[in-house]
């Protein structure tokens, strides 16, 4: 592994923490760079009232990278606020653009690994419509796996897959080691991950994708060595679509101590930048949304969720912006934990009139962009 200079982040403000363990390689030595409080300990739960919302549970983040493997998680996680496995926060299958986007993925995967009835686990609920696509489209079996357990474990399984879930898991590497052990001897078992690619939220400055209980950040190499330590092999792994990191595995039968995936000096950078600059792109918001405000200018976000949380709640400015909107029936009448937002339908934005829409997320930037047109509104599109 290459070396750095960790002692100049002490110049943008970083915190060392010599002495605080890493929770991915038990190494002694975190340097917290990004620091919140007040935030929802569970953000994309949203809330059947406004006043339960405005009492929601507020927790803190600090977010830390481990000197030794890179590995970058929220030191103030709150364990007894968040299951093992996140449940299901929401269904996306209202949205065109993400049913587009587990499609895809899930004939990439089935295309590349030959995965037609195959046995498959899904690791936690919110893998379960990539699960669905990937059993619909190579006509495979699948099951989903709260917990891990050695007994419960399907052995039989082909191949294990996990959506979106190990951001929310604080010790990946004990996770990882589960797996391994529950794998056994059966070495021709596939695992295919997808996870946020941190770099992209370190260089675009994109803070409010940071909540407390999205807990863990991968970047290429820091998952790669996460995988490796675990013992597994790295088959392939790769940034997706700008804002993901996908890696396909299998369990390995000898240690390996590969270096490849090197990034630390890399990531390093990223992180100081992020350190220097995100509260910069803090204040130009909220200076935004005062100027909407003085101009009398009507707000709304598009999309709930935890980005549209930690957004709101960094943002604190409760009248700059109006509603949240989502095309998910269920969740409209619901609230935004912490600053009590409310949750409306498209079809509200006929009568409200917004001038101005604020889409958190590119990939729904399309879909925003037709749903405006649809609508007949003439708000202007405020994308990242
Ligand atoms: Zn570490």
């Amino acid at each position: 592994m290459s070396r750095f200079d960790f002692e100049n982040l002490h110049e943008c403000g970083i915190i060392n923490h010599l002495d605080l363990k890493c929770v991915n390689c038990g190494k002694s030595g975190m340097s917290i760079f990004y620091e919140a409080s007040g935030i929802p300990v569970q953000s994309a739960y949203l809330m059947p009232t406004r006043e339960k919302a405005l009492k929601s549970a507020l927790g803190k983040i600090a977010l830390g990278i481990c000197r030794s493997c890179g590995l970058i998680y929220n030191t103030e996680y709150n364990h007894s606020a968040n299951p093992h496995f996140q449940k299901k926060e929401k269904t996306d299958a209202f949205s065109f653009a993400y049913n587009s986007f587990i499609q895809e993925l899930a004939e990439i995967f089935i295309t590349k690994y030959s995965l037609f009835n195959k046995k498959i686990s899904a690791l936690g609920a919110k893998s379960d419509d990539f699960l669905s696509a990937l059993c619909e489209m190579g006509g495979n079996t699948g099951q989903i796996v709260e917990q891990l357990d050695l007994k419960e474990f399907n052995k039989d399984t082909d191949c294990v897959v996990s959506a979106m879930t190990l951001g929310n898991i604080y010790n990946g590497a004990d996770l990882l080691s589960t797996l391994r052990s529950c794998l056994s001897e059966r070495t021709n078992t596939i695992l295919f991950y997808i996870v946020r690619d941190v770099e992209r939220i370190l260089t675009e400055l994109a803070y409010w994708e940071i909540s407390h209980e999205d807990c863990t950040y991968f970047s290429l190499g820091s998952l790669a060595r996460l995988f490796r330590k675990s013992g597994f092999d790295i088959i392939e792994i790769k940034k997706y679509k700008g804002q993901f990191i996908t890696l396909a595995a299998k369990p390995s039968m000898t240690k390996t101590a590969s270096n490849t995936n090197d990034d630390m000096g890399d990531l390093l950078g990223k992180v100081k930048y992020f350190a220097e600059n995100h509260l910069q792109k803090l204040l130009i918001w909220k200076q935004r949304i005062a100027d909407f405000r003085r101009s009398g200018y009507r707000v709304v976000l598009w999309k709930a969720g935890a980005k549209s949380a930690a957004f709101l709640n960094l943002l604190d400015m409760e009248d700059g912006i109006k509603y949240v909107v989502d095309i998910n029936t269920h969740l409209h009448g619901a609230y935004i934990p912490g600053t009590g937002h409310k949750i409306i339908s498209p079809a509200h934005l006929r009568e409200y009139r917004p001038d101005a829409i604020i889409a958190l997320n590119p990939l729904f930037n399309t879909e925003v962009s037709n749903e405006i047109k649809r609508l007949g509104l003439t708000a202007e599109l405020l994308t990242f």
